[in-house]
């Protein structure tokens, strides 16, 4: 079985309380970023589009234990709106002197045809394929739902070499995916669809979670780095460490309201970013923390948190690791580091009921 029923049924329990403040916001969100393409820096056009959300998170198993994207999902999306709106953003945003990465996200796998129908995704794509500025065209997608039908698909509307197919690994170990995700694939399944976009010709990256529930802050450093390494060997060139920020009316939420789990240290991400990219010189490291700095996402003591922010932010963009050894000096260094071995001896093994 790809998931612990018993843990899956607490996750639902806390989903169902919160499905009723759903947002229903219809509007297609976006904004531009500065962002690293493979080939250097450039800008991104970031799109969340009002899907009704995750199938995972809407199923009997109640999704991911930290995920709280589906309450900003509608129920009933408009999608000749979405699609109307798209080419308007797309049209008045692209400059001739740039280049850009498009990142087409909606909280939920766009490649679920139950989400996204495959007509909406064939007109997307294809005004993207207009224009030669747009260099990456990132689909957000679990594994289940990239079969050889809809990879062709995609072949036949865009140039496929543009598109980057970024799915939520979050670690290649199976019991974190189980018993403290609750992720509803494995390891195997991942693996097993990787080599069919790579031979299709289009990327893959790889999201890895820093520090999910039960799991140390310790035990999640070594594990991003084996599961980087696994990353690596099935070719996959990019990797983005997705540090927790705490969402709403989730299982993580609630087990951070009673004290049972500290959000990551900034100065942990730094310390994995520097440690992945000299292991791996040619890999993408991407890492900007949502909420950084704040209660609810990766900090440190608060006077060096700043620094760090955008120590990190400046890597993602030049993958050069000078900048994350020129943060400035705080003494909380020695509060991390005790940190890292006492949570890790105090970690009670958690039993699930
Ligand atoms: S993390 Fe991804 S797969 Fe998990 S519930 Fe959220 S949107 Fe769905
Ligand atoms: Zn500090």
């Amino acid at each position: 079985m790809k998931f612990n029923p018993k843990f899956a049924k607490l996750i639902k329990s806390t989903r169902e309380s919160f499905l009723a403040k759903r947002s229903h916001t219809k509007k297609l969100i976006y904004w531009e970023e500065n962002h690293r393409l493979r080939d250097g820096p450039g800008k991104a056009l970031v799109f969340i589009i009002p899907t009704r959300g995750c199938s995972w998170a809407m199923s009997q198993s109640g999704g991911c234990s930290i995920c709280g994207y589906l309450y900003d999902n509608p129920e009933q999306p408009d999608f000749e709106k979405i699609v109307e709106s798209f080419d308007k953003i797309i049209r008045e945003s692209i400059q001739d002197n740039q280049v850009y990465s498009i990142k087409l996200f909606t909280s939920g796998s766009i490649l679920d045809s139950k989400e996204m129908p495959r007509n909406v995704l064939k007109e997307i794509l294809s005004t993207l394929k207009k224009y030669n500025e747009i260099e990456e065209v990132v689909l957000e997608s679990r594994p289940e739902y990239i079969t050889e039908q809809v990879l062709e698909q995609i072949d036949s509307n865009i140039d496929i070499s543009k598109i980057e197919i970024a799915i939520g690994l979050e670690s290649a170990n199976n019991k974190i995916l189980k018993d403290s995700i609750n992720k509803g694939f494995l390891w195997e399944d991942f693996e097993r669809v990787v080599p069919r976009i790579l031979d299709k010709g289009a990327k893959v990256k790889a999201y890895l979670l820093f520090k999910p529930p039960f799991i140390s802050e310790y035990d999640s450093i070594v594990d991003i780095m084996e599961s980087v390494e696994k990353c690596v060997l099935l070719d996959i060139d990019t990797v983005s460490i997705n540090s927790i920020s705490i969402h709403r009316g989730t299982f993580l939420s609630e087990l951070f309201d009673r004290r049972g789990y500290r959000t990551p240290w900034l100065r942990s991400l730094t310390y994995l970013c520097k440690q992945i990219k000299m292991e791996f010189p040619s890999l993408r490291v991407i890492c900007d923390p949502v909420s950084g700095g704040n209660e609810r996402g990766a900090h440190n003591c608060g006077d060096c948190d700043r620094s760090f922010i955008d120590a990190l932010k400046e890597f993602t963009l030049t993958q050069d690791i000078v900048v994350l050894n020129n943060i400035q000096n705080c003494s909380c260094k020695s509060d991390w580091k005790s940190y890292l071995i006492h949570e890790k001896i105090s970690n009670k093994e958690v039993v699930l009921p």
